[in-house]
């Protein structure tokens, strides 16, 4: 088959050999592309020759990021194989489960933190991954592999259910890298901050993709800690320019002791992935730093960003921006016509960065794919007259209340910004007289105190009547998933369990 392929290595293995394409922050182990070249050329022979990974299978892993994980992307791209980083934060019946959903040829694991027995396949040790690819000898040329096939396999976040596997193609990795490329100003220059886990799409795709395919350089780190991050976005020998993370992770740097963001050399700093207040954006400008938003998926990679400079428009704040440059966005009512400019709909993506699909479900991909290309996201937008997209929240989260539409993200945006709130979450509850109403669920800052009535009041000078919450519970933690979300759906039931106990209506 002829067409495109994508080896985003291939090429700065030539033109800059000696730059600094990739360090691993836990070992200080560095590696120029000629290097990295060559060593995605020795994992190629050991996953070929040792383990028989032949192209189409599946190889997955359990660990926390490190430069390996990056060769084994690499190494199964070029193979025409699989790569599934998997969450270690899951409990063990659900990597079991994920685990028989993929089927893995082989499973690399980091003991420290990857469940015990999950696997039937092989399984291998990162380290001795690393010694055996250290020992190998680097494979030979191999032939192109198409790039609209399958070679990565991430799967969701399991927000709104179980998560699904969403299989990108070479191309979509590639549009992706050119897409966040674009909107985040990379350069060859750029040098990339990568803590964010590598089996979500914000870690493997964008943090890693965009700077391997402009020569840029990754700085690997296992994982995400407050101060550590914060001692490396200060530190001047890293000269951080490019970070990404979710909200609730620059909220956690912005907490931390040793928080000094006049240090940064930041171009900007990148969120996505979950709601972000216009006012936190507005309160990181404010301390020096352009905190840029944009929206992704795992189906979709960076598809809608914030143009750094436009970061600095202050009545655009809480957009997630532009649509990315390879990459098409409809905005469109129930019925599928596109709506108005200013008016909420359904955000439907298309464009090459978007995933052919979910591994082995049917069902769910006849729902969220269309017929013609479409991508469903479940997530309501709309478009200002700029063409800035503002994302108002899942379509499963918003309620009506009295016949108007509530969606809970602005509510909880303005509860957040009372100064006892430390984390809140707002769903609709059967109401007899309203249809629903919102319920908060409102966990306060150590030492801080508010009751119900003077959150209410809060809200009462902020939102329309219709979006008060009825009621409001103070807590001591929300339901999250394993990369930080807010699970509303157990909420919900346990609303609704809690409402049928009592008699209620459900
Ligand atoms: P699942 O599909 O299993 O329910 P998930 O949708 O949370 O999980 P991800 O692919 O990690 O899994 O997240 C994509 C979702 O995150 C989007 O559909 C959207 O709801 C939300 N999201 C992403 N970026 C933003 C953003 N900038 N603002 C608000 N929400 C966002
Ligand atoms: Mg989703």
């Amino acid at each position: 088959r002829e067409g495109m392929s994508y080896d985003p290595v291939a090429l700065h293995r030539n033109a800059r050999p000696g730059h600094l394409a990739c360090r691993d922050l836990a070992t200080g182990r560095a590696w120029s592309y000629a290097e990295l070249d060559a060593a995605i050329r020795r994992t190629v022979t050991v996953l070929a020759g040792t383990h028989g990974v032949a192209r189409g299978q599946r190889v997955a892993a359990l660990a926390r990021n490190s430069v390996e994980l990056l060769l084994l992307q690499q190494a199964t791209l070029r193979m025409g194989a699989i790569f599934v980083p998997l969450n270690w934060r899951l409990a063990a019946p659900e990597c079991r489960r994920i685990l028989q959903d993929c089927a893995p040829t082989l499973l690399v694991v980091d003991p420290a933190v990857a469940p015990d027995g999950v696997a039937d396949c092989r399984v291998e040790t990162v380290a001795a991954l690393a010694a055996a690819i250290a020992a190998a000898a680097p494979a030979g040329p191999l032939p192109p592999v198409p790039a609209d096939l399958p070679c990565l396999i991430l799967y969701t976040s399991g927000t709104s259910g179980v998560p699904k596997g969403v299989m990108l193609t070479g191309a979509n990795l590639f549009f992706t890298a050119v897409n966040f490329g674009v909107v985040g100003q990379v350069s060859e220059a750029s040098v990339f901050l990568c803590d964010a886990p590598m089996f979500h799409v914000i870690g493997m795709v964008t943090s890693v993709q965009s700077p391997l395919l402009r020569g840029a350089t990754v700085l690997v780190a296992p994982g995400f800690d407050p101060q550590v991050t914060n001692d490396g976005l200060a530190d001047p020998a890293l000269g951080v320019t490019h970070y990404f993370c979710v909200p609730q992770m620059a909220e956690a740097l912005r907490q931390a002791p040793n928080f000094r963001p006049e240090a940064w050399r930041l171009k900007a700093l990148f969120t996505g992935g979950a709601p972000n207040p216009p006012a936190n954006i507005r309160g990181w400008l404010k301390r020096g730093i352009r905190m840029v938003d944009g929206f992704g998926m795992t189906e979709t990679g960076t598809t809608i960003g914030m143009p750094i400079d436009t970061a600095l428009i202050d009545a655009k704040a809480g957009s997630v921006g532009l649509v990315a440059p390879a990459t098409r966005v409809r905005i469109v009512d129930p019925g599928g016509e596109d709506v108005a400019d200013g008016a909420v709909g359904e955000i439907l993506v298309a464009g090459p960065n978007v995933s052919p699909g979910y591994w082995g479900r049917p069902e769910e991909q006849a729902v969220a794919f269309t017929a013609d290309g479409w991508l469903r996201t479940g997530d309501l937008g709309c478009r200002d007259v700029d063409g800035f997209v503002f994302v108002v929240g899942r379509r499963k989260d918003m309620f009506i209340s009295g016949g108007e539409n509530v969606y809970p993200v602005e509510v909880e945006a303005v509860l957040a910004e009372h100064p006892a709130v430390e984390d809140v979450a707002v769903i609709g509850i059967a109401d007899l007289r309203w249809g629903e109403v919102g319920r908060a669920y409102v966990v306060l800052r150590p030492d801080q105190e508010a009751d119900p009535a003077e959150l209410h009041d809060h809200c009462a000078a902020r939102l329309a009547r219709y979006k008060i919450p009825k009621e409001f519970r103070i807590v001591a933690a929300l339901p999250r998933t394993a990369t930080g979300k807010i699970v509303k759906q157990r909420l919900r039931d346990e609303a609704r369990a809690e409402a049928a106990g009592a008699g209620g209506i459900i």
